[in-house]
């Protein structure tokens, strides 16, 4: 049975038609027992302004900063224990120092930033990808790129993403990864959406950069875009495990 059902917020469940928002909504209202998990690269106070601008539904926890961030429940209680397992991993001072002085970094715009999470604006072509990469572990700073859109940088601690924080989130609600559904659109999302075991919707306005986990049998691809497309992935995966 399907337990959790977590989605990133702009390109999945966000940028669709209202319609399929309330479609959602009112579906996930009639499964008390599906959880429904936020997990975006917005920083929290973007994330929160962004579900107030649809009927969105009401998410039970928000994953945030690429799951550097992590908050329980309505009241949004900030996970300490997460926040001190991804801090232990994070020095933004170093990087900045390491970076400093490399031409083609984008610019950081301060909405965008995160406590344990930098995003650098701008285009980058493979080579100055690498650069960026080996100037990093020149200063031997282990940490994690993530490049999406064509044009957002993020850099976070190492080993630190969506996926690990779904982990956290598994192993506080004792569930398997069968139990949980995740849908995306972008970069960002891969780690969470290749989680072995999981149950992962690749909404069909994903962007190139992801279109090749279409071939993972884990993976639907839905036809509908944004929320729709997020239902129809779930209702497909609830038919799949009724059917096991
Ligand atoms: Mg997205």
């Amino acid at each position: 049975m399907i337990k959790m059902l977590v989605c990133d917020f702009d390109g999945t469940i966000n940028g669709g038609s209202s319609h399929g928002v309330n479609q959602l909504t009112d579906y996930l209202s009639t499964q008390d027992h599906v959880h429904f998990v936020i997990a975006t690269g917005r920083t929290f106070p973007s994330i929160s302004d962004g579900l107030t601008t649809e009927n969105y539904p009401a998410p039970r926890c928000i994953i945030s900063d690429i799951g550097t961030k992590m908050y329980h429940g309505h009241e949004r209680l900030n996970d300490e224990a997460w926040q001190h397992h991804v801090q232990a991993k994070w020095s933004k001072s170093a990087i900045h120092h390491a970076l400093r002085d490399v031409p083609f970094l984008g610019e950081c715009h301060p909405p965008h930033q995160g406590d344990f999470k930098l995003t650098f604006e701008g285009k980058l072509d493979n080579h100055q990808y690498t650069a960026i990469a080996e100037r990093l572990l020149a200063h031997a700073i282990e940490v994690d790129l993530t490049y999406s859109h064509d044009w957002f940088l993020d850099i976070t601690p190492k080993g630190i993403n969506k996926a690990t924080a779904i982990h956290h989130l598994m192993e506080k609600h004792q569930l398997a990864a069968h139990e949980i559904c995740v849908a995306g659109d972008s970069a960002n999302d891969t780690a969470m959406l290749t989680i072995p075991g999981i149950n992962a919707i690749l909404v069909a306005n994903h962007y190139p950069e992801v279109a090749h986990l279409s071939d993972h049998q884990h993976v639907y691809t839905s036809a509908a875009s944004h929320a729709e497309g997020v239902l129809e992935g779930l209702k497909y995966w609830q038919d799949v495990s009724i059917k096991k």
